[in-house]
């Protein structure tokens, strides 16, 4: 078969199934992509309203991989790309009330309040701690507390996990959520000795570590990227199709889809999934009882990303840095904030400071379920609080992802386990999105190449 006799249909248009769907079709593929939204980018949205840019889903990405800048430039956006400005190098965490700037360097963290000196002289002890058996069944918190102590897991770790998965560390696991952290520890034996090695490493792989990677944004915000790979693939993306199910015919595979209220109906060799799990269990479950237990399985907690404006001259606190984290144990009605205006220009007016704050996640979803008014309120008063402003915001905004982030728990590599299985047993059939090897823009840009190339690999063995 040649390739671009092959038709591939692409289930969703967030960044997954569009970067994916961008390297088939410059290969020569035919493809489709079939969206239920009238707009791509999935979790990348944003808005313009009121003079604000407010950026509802990431509000930036790290560089980890050369591939992010060669889709920029192919897609002609590297005009458009931004990074963030040095005075949010800072990243603060909040301890009794105050925030203390997260120490970046050995010096730093020897003279740091956030933690006491019982903490950092039990960080000497590191290297000298055996290696785990299992990290799929290993949580974050046991992992960390074990190798770095129960301050570092608190202070350090446990907000870094809410900022990150917006999750809760205790029923993550440490291999599945983050790999390459369990990684020093296998391979090296130990983190400390691991990042001095693991740095060498990634010198020659050119890839940049998640400390080290530059972050970026686009000027008009972040759904800038997906909108400008969706105009590359032009009309061969039809918004407005909500697909239902997808079954397996004679000559491949038949997808039926709902748009403007009629049924359609599409042949394919190839689909590829890129839609949320709990959407894809649906799909695929009447064929497969025991992909839609794994799809369905997979937790999705709800996070509400609340967006506020300040006239600057009422904020009594330095805006020096990228924002704060709150650790588990401060017990506020929030995870954390970025200090969205400080990092990046134009995303308010000049004498008005943007943040954007998110509330909820695996550590506490059962908030959403307050009145939202209260809640609302509640969360404004402890960040005025938080960041000695004498006044309410100018501009709040406000919304709800009811499953925003997948998490990686404890177990999740039988899920992963039987995803490959499936794909094995249903050839043609490919299963992709942030559910699976990575939740960040740069792990879906990475897995978009990888996919990329299953299918090839799956197509040269047909030819
Ligand atoms: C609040 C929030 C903040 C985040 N912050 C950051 C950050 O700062 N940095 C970072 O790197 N990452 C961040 N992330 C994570 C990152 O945004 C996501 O992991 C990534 O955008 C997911 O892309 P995706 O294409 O895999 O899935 P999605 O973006 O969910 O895209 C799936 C697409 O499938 C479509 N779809 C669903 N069902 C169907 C159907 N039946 N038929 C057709 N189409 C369908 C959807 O409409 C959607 O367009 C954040 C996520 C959230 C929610």
């Amino acid at each position: 078969m040649k390739k671009n006799s092959m038709k591939i249909i692409t289930l969703g248009a967030g960044i997954s199934g569009l970067s994916t769907a961008y390297w088939l079709n410059k290969d020569g593929f035919d493809i489709t992509v079939l969206e239920s939204k009238n707009e791509p980018g999935g979790s990348m949205e944003t808005r313009h309203e009121e003079g604000f840019l407010v950026d509802y889903g990431p509000n930036s990405g790290l560089e980890t991989v050369p591939l992010i800048r060669q889709i920029v430039d192919e897609i002609g956006l590297r005009e458009e790309m931004i990074y963030a400005n040095d005075k949010s190098d800072k990243r603060y965490i909040l301890k009794n009330d105050k925030l203390y700037a997260l120490p970046m360097s050995p010096m730093a963290f020897l003279k740091t309040k956030l933690f006491s000196s019982r903490a950092k002289l039990r960080l000497l002890a590191e290297p000298f701690i055996g290696k785990s058996k299992d990290g799929y069944y290993q949580s974050i918190s046991e992992f960390v507390q074990r190798r770095l102590g129960r301050e570092f897991l608190d202070y350090a770790i446990n907000p870094f996990v809410a900022g990150v998965f917006a999750g809760d560390p205790s029923n993550l696991s440490v291999k599945s959520a983050f790999p390459k952290l369990y990684r020093l520890e296998e391979l090296y034996g130990g983190l400390i000795k691991g990042m001095i090695k693991g740095a060498r490493e990634r010198k020659q792989s050119s890839e940049q570590s998640k400390q080290s990677a530059k972050m970026f944004s686009f000027k008009t915000g972040m759904q800038a990227f997906p909108n400008a790979i969706a105009e590359k693939i032009g009309d061969k993306i039809k918004y407005g199709c909500d697909v239902q199910q997808v079954v397996k015919d004679r000559n491949g595979y038949k997808v039926l889809y709902t748009h403007n209220n009629n049924t359609c109906e599409a042949s394919t060799d190839i689909v590829l999934c890129a839609i949320p799990a709990y959407k894809a269990a649906s799909i695929f479950g009447e064929n497969d009882g025991e992909l839609f237990k794994h799809l369905n399985e997979v937790y999705y907690p709800p996070v509400k990303v609340l967006y506020l404006g300040f006239k600057k001259e009422k904020i009594g606190r330095a805006l020096d840095g990228f924002g704060f984290l709150i650790p588990e144990k401060e017990n506020k009605k929030f995870l954390g904030a970025i200090w969205s205006s400080v990092i990046f220009p134009k995303r308010a007016s000049d004498d008005t400071a943007a943040f954007t704050l998110f509330v909820g996640g695996a550590r506490s979803p059962e908030l959403l379920n307050c009145e939202n008014e209260k809640l609302v309120h509640m969360v404004i008063e402890e960040f005025k609080s938080i960041m000695d402003i004498h006044d309410d915001p100018i501009f709040v905004k406000e919304k709800t992802w009811s499953k925003a982030i997948p998490q990686y728990t404890l177990g999740y590599i039988e899920h992963e386990r039987y995803f490959e299985k499936f794909e094995t047993m249903n050839q043609g059939l490919f299963l992709t999105g942030n559910y699976r090897g990575g939740i960040s823009i740069g792990d879906c840009i990475k897995n978009s190449e990888m996919t990329y190339k299953k299918i090839t690999a799956y197509t040269e063995s047909l030819a």
